[in-house]
């Protein structure tokens, strides 16, 4: 497909002088790289995928090209905003409320853990956007509540998250009750192959802006390896960093909610201040959980995959792979929470033996370095 218009200013995009109010008071200057290219073809209801880097604010392209098509007048949804974990959907409509001060529309999000009876409240009143998680969404739309004849935009975040094993089904439940002419836009930093092939099923000559895969590290973003030998040296491996992770923001990733337990707990009897965050808390501590972390009250969270997308702290300049993740995909996004927005960040993975192959496989897959990390870390943080 060619589509060669550029919008070099958020002026170039001709928006509603209010939206344009709303970006420069949320601080942006000018348009990302992805944002110059992909708003205006959203705007233009063309059906896009866009793939670009994490922390290069894909949020912003298509809240500003959702805000733009609303249609203030209509009381029913015209946009449905969907993500894979409910803390990202929180995260998303506070994007869409801030740079939309100025305009009179209103955001719902329609998440899990959330009173059923607010969700269907707030849909009565007549939300014109819709950010929302696949299960309640789904649960809506079918009992009625969310009424869908007035979709124009269907917007995926983390759309290969979305369109793989786990919510694939829901998603395609909620897309047939969207109207026929629906436009649809897919946006992550990872898009691999058979996802790419599969959005060819219902997405309408689409424009598509892709990355290669050896583009999608980020320079600012370095990556260290500590070779722990085995599993059972990692927590004195963690331990040992602890004084160094402390000066800055850190989430800490292991692959399973009983991992996530087990190391919190540990690092806590050994008087060293964490918290925790998994998919089996209440959605009230999940809440207070993220809250706390980015205020800044808490510094150093601990999660499972939860956390691995889209969730956006500015503070955060370390990651840490506990556990290696299971996916290369997760990987990258993993080390995105640092680094956002051009910062630097660094990335250190614990690695046992075991490890070593599929550190490797990571490596020669984004064409990336992974490097011992040296002694003096402090210094890294400098
Ligand atoms: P992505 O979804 O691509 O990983 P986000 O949308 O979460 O990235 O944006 C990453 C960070 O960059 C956020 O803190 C966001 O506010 C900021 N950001 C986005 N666009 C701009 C811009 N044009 N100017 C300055 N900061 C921006
Ligand atoms: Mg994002």
């Amino acid at each position: 497909t060619n589509y060669d218009k550029i919008a070099y200013s958020f002026d170039d995009l001709k928006l509603k002088p209010e939206i344009l109010r709303g970006i420069f008071a949320y601080g942006y200057e000018h348009p990302s790289a992805i944002q110059q290219r992909a708003i205006l073809p959203i705007i233009e209801g063309r059906d896009v995928l866009a793939q670009a880097q994490s922390g290069t604010g894909k949020t912003a392209t298509f809240t500003i090209a959702a805000l733009q098509n609303i249609d203030e007048k209509k009381k029913e949804t015209q946009a449905l905003i969907m993500a894979p974990t409910r803390e990202l959907a929180l995260q998303i409509q506070k994007v869409v409320l801030a740079i939309g001060l100025h305009l009179n529309v209103s955001v719902h999000a329609s998440i899990g853990g959330k009173a059923v009876s607010e969700d269907i409240e707030a849909l009565k009143q007549g939300a014109q956007i819709v950010v929302g998680t696949p299960g309640r969404v789904y649960d809506m739309i079918e009992r009625g509540f969310f009424r869908t004849e007035g979709v124009k935009m269907f917007i995926m975040d983390e759309a290969d998250e979305m369109l793989s094993s786990g919510f694939k089904e829901q998603i395609y439940n909620v897309f047939k009750f969207l109207p026929k002419e629906v436009q649809v836009v897919l946006l992550s930093a990872t898009m691999p192959q058979d996802v790419l092939e599969v959005t060819s099923t219902f997405m309408r000559n689409p424009i598509r802006i892709l990355v290669k895969k050896d583009e999608l590290t980020l320079e600012g973003i370095k990556q260290y390896f500590v070779d722990v030998d085995a599993e059972q040296y990692k927590f004195d491996c963690l331990c040992d960093l602890y004084d160094a992770i402390s000066v800055t923001q850190a989430v800490i990733f292991c692959n399973t909610r009983r991992k996530v337990e087990e190391l919190t707990q540990k690092l806590t009897e050994n008087n060293f201040t964490v918290s925790a965050i998994h998919a089996d808390l209440t959605q009230e501590e999940r809440d207070t959980i993220m809250t706390e972390f980015r205020t800044g009250s808490s510094r150093i969270l601990i999660s499972t995959d939860l956390l691995a997308r889209g969730i956006d702290v500015q503070q955060v300049s370390l990651v840490i792979n506990y556990d290696l993740p299971n996916n290369k995909e997760n990987y990258i996004h993993r080390i995105g929470r640092g680094g956002r927005f051009g910062r630097k960040g660094v990335a250190i993975n614990l690695l046992t033996k075991d490890d070593i192959p599929a550190m490797r496989e990571i490596e020669k897959f984004y064409s990336t370095q992974v490097v011992e990390l040296p002694a003096n870390i402090r210094e890294l943080f400098d």
